[in-house]
């Protein structure tokens, strides 16, 4: 017998972690203030962030979509402010925020112009908690020192932090020219991939510097280096990382729509977050016309819980059905559950501290369905094709009931319901 293949002992067997997933050590940065003020790295859980897409000259709408993102769970929401108009509506979104009762961190989106409307708009500046510049278009040839130090000044002047975010797209032209020259005299040249990625890395990083010359403390910089291309983004972060202990912010770039930029989006991510590195993330995804912005804050948290660095909201484990569920009843329980657990919780976080920790299953049939529900908080294991027509509920790893009939799902619902009650209630009850 083949020893490596076959174990018989228990020496083979990897351990599970000890203690929380590690991570790279990192300065850490507060953005806003108050109590909404959220610490970015130096050991913080990792922050979730999105960015809105209305026009940010529309206060009401932008207002509206700032507060939904909040809503989802965004703890730092990214607006445009690329225009007069844009950067004149910042206070008022503010306002109408705090109306709303909402104090996310703003972060204002900053390109080519940034300089001047931060300096033409003073209470933009001060309404905003962090201002993100992209060293590849703060400005070109004598004016670019000139304009990335007038935004870092007034970072300096209302004491915010500042994101220096590398782009691919629109990479530091004067850097990438000066290096791919240089390559080219290598006796040993590299890619063009890995010039580029260097470039973005040192335009990161050299901006940093600058901006730390200047007089702004490294607990205000954050730094990114987006790419859209995964195995790019996974090496240019990597080398970032080692390079430096800046708060990192980490997307990838221009990631898609649907499953495609979900899947490559926790691809890059997932790898990078499992080596420790990254302590905000953004999903940049494209939503469908008319689609739901928030989509974004809900991948970047799955992201987070599933590989274990947070909890959000109560996971639904299902398995994919099969053969032996030709029924729907199945599929239309577990995405059932699914939503309304979803629906509940901003409710649910006030009123039942720790909710987020539960674990539902929904499964097709008898096959793994019993298991897998005792492993759960709460599990329901439907009748597969041919079973008996019922469904036994487990609850804490015993079997509790067995559902039956029409309206097995508005039962199910209302045992988790009752559940949650019993089991978090009382946490609420002795915080209020
Ligand atoms: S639990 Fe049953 S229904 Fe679900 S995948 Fe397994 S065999 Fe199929």
């Amino acid at each position: 017998m083949n020893i490596a293949q076959n174990p018989t002992s228990l020496t083979d067997v990897e351990p599970d972690e000890a203690g929380p997933l590690p991570r790279r050590r990192s300065v850490g940065v507060r953005v806003g203030a108050g109590k909404a003020a959220v610490l970015v790295g130096g050991g913080a859980p990792i922050v979730v962030q999105s960015m809105t897409n209305t026009d940010t000259a529309d206060i009401e709408g932008t207002a509206a979509q700032v507060a939904a993102l909040a809503s989802a769970g965004s703890e730092l929401v990214r607006i445009t402010v690329d225009r007069e108009e844009a950067a004149a509506a910042v206070p008022y979104i503010r306002d109408r925020l705090a109306q709303l009762g909402c104090e996310v961190p703003l972060v204002g989106d900053f390109h080519y112009i940034g300089h001047k409307l931060l300096a033409d708009h003073p209470a933009c500046a001060q309404a905003l908690d962090k201002y993100r510049i992209n060293p590849g278009n703060v400005g070109f040839k004598d004016k670019k020192d000139r304009q990335f130090s007038a935004i870092v000044e007034m970072a300096i002047k209302y004491g915010k932090a500042v994101r220096i975010g590398a782009n691919w797209g629109s990479l530091d032209q004067e850097l990438l020219t000066t290096l791919m020259d240089e390559n080219a005299r290598s006796p040993a040249p590299l890619t063009t991939g890995a010039v580029t990625r260097e470039a973005m890395a040192r335009s990161a990083l050299l901006s940093a510097a600058r901006a730390e010359d200047i007089g702004l403390g490294r607990d205000r910089i954050i730094l990114s280096a987006k790419v859209s291309n995964v195995q790019h983004l996974i090496a240019v972060y990597r080398t970032v990382a080692r390079r430096s202990d800046y708060a990192l912010h980490l997307g990838l770039t221009e990631a898609g729509m649907g499953s495609k930029g979900i899947v490559a989006s926790s691809a890059a991510l997932g790898i990078l977050l499992q080596e420790g590195i990254g302590d905000t993330i953004r999903v940049s995804l494209t939503p469908e016309p008319g689609g739901d912005r928030t989509l974004e804050v809900q991948v970047a948290q799955e992201i987070l819980q599933t590989i274990g660095f947070r909890t959000f909201v109560p996971l639904v484990a299902a398995c994919p059905g099969c053969g032996r569920t030709t029924s729907t009843v199945f599929q239309e329980l577990a995405r059932d559950i699914q939503g309304y657990i979803r629906d509940e919780m901003p409710l649910w976080r006030a009123r039942y501290p720790g909710v987020e920790t539960l674990n539902v299953a929904v499964m097709g049939c008898i096959v793994n369905g019993p298991g897998e529900s005792k492993h759960a908080d709460i599990g329901i294991s439907l009748p597969g094709t041919g079973e008996t027509p019922s469904a036994p509920v487990f609850i804490d790893g015993e079997k509790a009931m067995t559902l039956r009939g029409e309206g097995i799902a508005a039962e199910f619902k209302t045992i988790v319901e009752d559940y949650i009650e019993r089991r978090f209630g009382g946490e609420k009850s002795a915080a209020e």
